[in-house]
């Protein structure tokens, strides 16, 4: 029984690190079964959590999408068609310098994205 716990878990935190993308509960679900079942899915995601070994995002509603906690990433996020595109460039650190100094505040990470209108989407509105 404990073995298979620690398989799932590994399953699970292999499919997140190894995504382009960050994916939520029901899309890693959807990947994994039947042989792993939904609660499996959300039980391995809170231990990953806790272990930091993989951190989340969620862009304004209740879903949460995961991520590999060893890849620095930032997000786009089209309020239209919810499509998240990812990007690696980070401009935050001479920000977190200041930010640390001004409020004394020791910063572990942070997640940061743009929300706003992809590409396909500023077209389709432009054709009405
Ligand atoms: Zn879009
Ligand atoms: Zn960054």
């Amino acid at each position: 029984m404990a073995k298979k716990y620690t398989e799932n878990r590994k399953k699970i935190f292999n499919l997140i690190t190894n995504s382009e993308k960050p994916l939520n509960a029901d899309q890693i679900y959807d990947i994994l079964r039947p042989d792993v079942n939904l609660s499996t899915v959300y039980r391995g995601i809170e231990y990953l959590q806790s272990k930091k070994l993989i951190r989340s995002v969620s862009f304004g509603s209740v879903i949460k999408y995961f991520y590999s906690s060893n890849q620095h990433k930032h997000f786009l996020y089209c309020e239209d068609c919810h499509e998240i595109m990812v990007f690696n460039d980070c401009a935050a650190e001479k920000l977190q310098k200041a930010v640390t100094k001004k409020f004394n505040f020791n910063i572990d990470d942070h997640v940061f994205y743009f929300v706003g209108t992809c590409e396909k989407c500023q077209k389709k509105r432009g054709d009405m």
